[in-house]
């Protein structure tokens, strides 16, 4: 295979440009009009089909190979958060409270970069590869709306194997890192109401206060989790917004809190819906109350499958070198809704380093942080990574 990364090295300078200029008009959700226009331009002139999608901005680029071979997907996400940079950048972001600050825009970069990669390789390209450019994936659901839209039916053969990276902080530049099975975790919600009668805060015995109810609620799933959820295929309930009462001498009617509920397994996933559901009128019943949960479910478990990761992995150490890929112990109790897509179609999600040199992987500003601050040298790897994928696929036995 031709040396893939000097390739990558050689369309570094335009990917930076276009990863600042992303950098600079970030958009949240699944509609990302400038976005879609600026990828749409840096695709220009490659010889690709694409597929504009409807239902959002997503993109899909279609790019044949000169000889048969198998559809392989490679996924960038392009959507920002509604976060206030405050990097002090000189190409922060422009649009008042968004910032590309999960690192999307070097994705979108790099599956760019991987576009122009492969077709100035496509005499040598065995199969097609659909370059999946995806809005909305936090919270959205981006990934979701693309695939009933159609993205595994763009080409008459469904893909046979996707493949996505995600950069991160906590890890030194080129670090390619991956596991085979769960990578991240489901991510669902849990609304909790406790109707209790509002009274005078000196006479608790004449109201029925919601507040201590709502305090057993929290440390009773704790609880539970311990004694319900086996350990080696854990849990996460975390009440992370509570509200109620107004005042130092008033006994709130009411008490609500909102939780996030992780898993690793559906089959875990489906224990934690059914103990929260259990404990929380429960509890409060045991004080003459009642209590109910919504639970809203949201994206599920990312499960890379066990053999394409390995295939994976052994592809990135002969494009990268042995020194620079890791097997993770462990997932990750984040959530990413490429997991829609790795439920149809056997695939893996690699971590890729990017924590600028002068930084402390682990201790800079992390994914989401209004200063995080990535190390574009990272999209080098990460572009010749996707275009390693894609070509191995070709010659990958089934
Ligand atoms: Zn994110
Ligand atoms: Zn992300």
């Amino acid at each position: 295979m031709p040396d893939l990364r000097a390739s990558a090295e050689r369309l570094f300078p335009d990917l930076v440009d276009l990863r600042r200029l992303l950098h600079r008009f970030p958009e949240q959700g699944n509609h990302l009009p400038e976005t879609r226009r600026i990828v749409l331009e840096a695709l220009e002139g490659l010889p690709l089909d694409i597929v504009a999608h409807e239902t959002t901005s997503g993109i899909v680029a279609v790019l044949e190979g000169d000889h048969p071979g198998p559809v392989t997907l490679l996924r960038a996400d392009m959507d920002a958060l509604p976060v206030t940079e405050a990097t002090g950048l000189g190409f922060a972001s422009r649009h008042d409270g968004f910032m590309h600050a999960c690192g999307h825009d070097l994705h979108t970069a790099m599956l760019v970069g991987a576009a122009r990669l492969l077709s100035s390789m496509r005499s040598d390209l065995a199969g097609t590869v659909l370059f999946m450019f995806q809005p909305g994936e936090e919270g959205f659901a981006g990934a979701r709306f693309m695939l009933e839209e159609g993205l595994l039916s763009t080409v008459t053969d469904r893909p046979s194997s996707a493949f996505a990276i995600h950069v991160n902080t906590w890890t030194p530049t080129g670090m390619v890192l991956h596991r085979g099975g769960p990578q991240l975790a489901s991510a669902d919600e849990a609304r909790v109401t406790i109707r209790g009668k509002g009274g005078h805060a000196s006479a608790p015995y004449l109201a029925y206060d919601p507040i201590p109810v709502a305090a057993e609620i929290v440390l009773a799933t704790q609880t539970a989790i311990t004694r319900r959820i086996n350990v080696f295929d854990p849990g996460v309930i975390t009440f992370a917004h509570v509200v109620a009462g107004t005042t130092h001498n008033v006994i709130p009617e009411t008490a609500s809190m909102v939780a996030t509920i992780r898993a690793v397994s559906e089959d875990s996933r489906e224990q934690l819906h059914a103990l929260i559901t259990r404990v929380v009128p429960s509890i409060a019943a045991a004080h003459g109350m009642e209590a109910e949960v919504e639970l809203n479910l949201g994206y599920p478990v990312t499960v890379n499958d066990p053999d394409h990761t390995a295939w994976v992995d052994t592809v990135a150490r002969d494009t990268l070198g042995n020194d620079r890929v890791v097997w993770m112990n462990s997932p990750i109790m984040a959530a990413e809704d490429w997991g829609y897509v790795l439920r149809e179609v056997p695939g893996t999600m690699s971590f890729l380093g990017a924590c600028p040199p002068e930084l402390e992987p682990g201790r800079a500003p992390g994914l989401h942080s209004d200063r995080a601050v990535f190390d574009e040298e990272a999209m080098i790897i990460g572009t010749a990574l996707h275009g390693a994928i894609a070509m191995a696929s070709g010659k990958r036995r089934a």
